[in-house]
């Protein structure tokens, strides 16, 4: 069975950037102890739980307001997702040492909705409700941002009078967000459109899609919380036509997936740890 090991794949700057810094800052002596990390660093457990021989406590739960009230001193590292300015303001004010891992591109997406808000601009997100990266970038003008996430939200959706912006949490897919942003569109013309999927993710959906044309089944290493993982597994089975599956690791391959199989295409999240995806390539190039 020939194995197609799709590229690029697996971690982006994004999360290797913060998996180094909770790593420095839990090694670091002259950082205030315990260190946690509010919420999940990455959504992956097996690099949340590598932290943990740095001295590093992940936190879960909900949101991140509520995770804060757990902690009443040391250090608080924000995760790649980012935060709302009331966490941070919270976390200062119980007197935590605050280090932030937020990535750059969700960085940009909260500066883009604060200067929209400052505008008067009305702000549709499009997002997946309960993750934490729009919970961060609505938390930058909770009265101006609306989340939808599906067509049925766009319909229901009340906007206040004034000019409209659609932007868009950075992984999900350009696909995925085409019929919403094209109702949006219709239902408020002349709103402008600010695709905001990061690069690291749409080049991973475009090579997963492309590459994954001559294989017969595609596995996509990464964890079941990881938005971007699904969104590989979603764009394959769409607009390849191929089945995927997800799995965690090596362990979750179900070996009547590969029956009669002679290609077999291997992908993972910007969340997954390449040692997993590497044991998983590993495993399908002995069968
Ligand atoms: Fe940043 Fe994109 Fe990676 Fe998320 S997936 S951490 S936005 S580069």
């Amino acid at each position: 069975m020939k194995v197609i090991r799709i590229t690029p794949r697996g971690y982006c700057y994004g999360v290797v950037d913060a998996i180094q810094l909770a790593k420095t800052i839990g090694k670091d002596p002259n950082v205030p102890k315990p260190v946690y990390v509010l919420g999940q660093i990455v959504h992956n457990r097996h690099a949340v739980d590598s932290l943990e021989q740095f001295g590093v406590v992940n936190l879960d739960g909900p949101d991140r307001l509520t995770l804060l009230e757990q902690i009443d001193h040391g250090t608080v590292i924000f995760t790649a997702h980012g935060v709302s300015p009331a966490v941070k303001a919270r976390a200062v004010a119980r007197g935590l040492h605050c280090v932030d891992a937020t990535c750059p591109d969700v960085t940009r997406t909260h500066d883009l909705v604060k200067n929209l808000a400052a505008q008067g601009y009305q702000i549709v997100y499009i997002g997946k409700k309960g993750h934490p990266e729009p919970e961060g970038a609505i938390g930058e003008a909770p009265d101006a941002v609306h989340l939808v996430s599906t067509l049925e939200d766009v319909e229901q959706l009340v906007l206040l009078a004034g000019p409209v912006a659609i932007t868009t949490q950075t992984t999900l897919s350009k696909w995925d967000t085409e019929a919403v942003i094209r109702r949006l569109g219709e239902r408020f013309p002349g709103a402008e459109v600010y695709n905001e999927i990061c690069m690291a993710t749409q080049q991973r959906q475009e090579a997963a899609v492309a590459q994954s044309v001559d294989a017969d089944v595609v596995i996509v290493v990464g964890d079941v919380r990881s938005n971007n993982s699904n969104r590989l597994v979603q764009v394959v089975q769409e607009l390849a036509h191929k089945p995927a599956y997800l799995v965690d690791s090596v362990n979750d391959i179900d070996a009547s997936w590969l029956d009669g199989c002679e290609r077999v295409a291997v992908t993972a999240g910007s969340s997954t740890p390449s040692e997993l995806t590497r044991a998983v390539i590993r495993h399908l190039e002995e069968i």
